[in-house]
């Protein structure tokens, strides 16, 4: 199977190739290896799979619609997965036309690379954070109705909308992962745990916002990986009344689906230092701040719709992948 894979440099997108590899695929990275984060980062991951048997890497940036159209043609993928992105909800709120260019103009750049190209599914990445404000404990993509409070998340909701016009007018098997806060080893330096980390070993203190009183779902890395990996084998057809001309007379009968991915299981950031102080030896000092605007108070996922679908849910726990990320953290940088 020929797969294209961006943000192949990426914190996902890294961990999936190499599954992706392991399982004798070909594939196709692309990345535009910016500087929103440690560069050295992205290409140390890329270090790691680039001379890999079956493994290309093409540097270039989703929002070229000329180089993405040529990607496209010149490869004939079989299968998308496309992780590549800006991330970052406080990030949005200084920088929001990078969100426009990367979230946007490359979203559809990747839709139509496979609305031209005859690929069988595309797999992106939402986020949790489409949700958004004053909702029911745990999320559901059931619930008709999405708040985002950033422009990170408009983006990603946007990401879905997107995707169901390209599955209802030309029939794309599409499947959108509204992730939880993924952390595990190569993990970003953006986020929490990675800044946590960083800041204790060098003895200083940690900002904890919102007192420590979030509820995140955090979820493990090999968990998300095993999950894309599973979703591979049962890709969504178009229904049998699905035509080129009229497109999908129902929604719910475009190839068209969102699922959500996350650890069922949401702790306090409080609980998470915990974990973060247990693995390193050591205590936090910490400064306690107020919630920061983008933020949301808690998140929890209902995962049970993707278990009917691959018979697997996220399992690891907070303390075993903490533990895990120290691990790695302390080989990478104290080598
Ligand atoms: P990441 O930042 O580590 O990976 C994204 C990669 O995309 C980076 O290597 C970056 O260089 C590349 N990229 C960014 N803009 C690009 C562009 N215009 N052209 C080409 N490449 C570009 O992030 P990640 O944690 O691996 O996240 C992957 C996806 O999952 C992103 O869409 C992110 O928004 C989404 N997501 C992640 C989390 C999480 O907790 N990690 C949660 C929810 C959603």
């Amino acid at each position: 199977m020929k797969y294209l894979v961006t943000g192949a440099a990426g914190f996902i997108g890294f961990h999936v190739i190499q599954r992706l590899l392991d399982a004798g695929h070909q594939v196709v990275g692309l990345d535009n290896l910016n500087d929103y984060y440690d560069v050295n980062l992205k290409t140390s991951r890329l270090a790691l799979i680039a001379d890999r048997s079956g493994f290309t890497f093409v540097k270039d940036d989703l929002a070229n619609r000329e180089g993405m159209a040529e990607l496209f043609r010149s490869h004939r993928f079989q299968r998308v997965i496309h992780l590549g992105g800006q991330a970052g909800v406080r990030y949005s709120l200084e920088n929001p036309l990078s969100y426009a260019d990367a979230n946007l103009v490359g979203h559809l750049n990747i839709l139509e690379g496979c609305r031209h190209n005859q690929v069988e599914h595309l797999l992106y990445a939402s986020s949790s954070s489409v949700y958004g404000l004053n909702r029911k404990m745990p999320f559901s993509t059931d619930d008709a109705v999405d708040h985002p409070v950033s422009l990170y998340a408009a983006t990603k909701k946007a990401n879905e909308l997107m995707a169901h016009s390209y599955s209802h007018l030309y029939g794309i098997p599409t499947t959108g992962l509204r992730f939880f806060t993924v952390y595990g080893p190569w993990g970003r330096p953006d986020m929490a745990l990675f800044k946590f980390t960083r800041a204790m070993m060098a003895g200083e203190k940690i900002d904890v916002y919102n007192h420590g009183q979030m509820r995140r779902d955090f979820t493990y890395i090999d968990d998300i990986v095993e999950s894309i990996i599973r979703l591979q084998d049962v890709i969504p057809q178009p229904d049998a009344d699905w035509t080129v001309e009229k497109g999908s007379p129902a929604a719910s009968s475009a190839p068209y689906r969102v699922y959500n991915i996350g650890n069922s299981h949401p702790v306090t950031l409080m609980a998470y230092i915990e974990a973060l102080e247990g693995a390193l030896g050591m205590k936090a000092d910490k400064n306690m701040l107020p919630m920061q605007s983008g933020d949301v108070a808690e998140t929890s996922a209902d995962t049970r719709a993707l278990f009917e679908v691959i018979g697997f849910r996220p399992q690891t726990s907070v303390e075993e992948g903490v533990a895990r990320f120290v691990d790695w953290y302390r080989a990478f940088y104290q080598k």
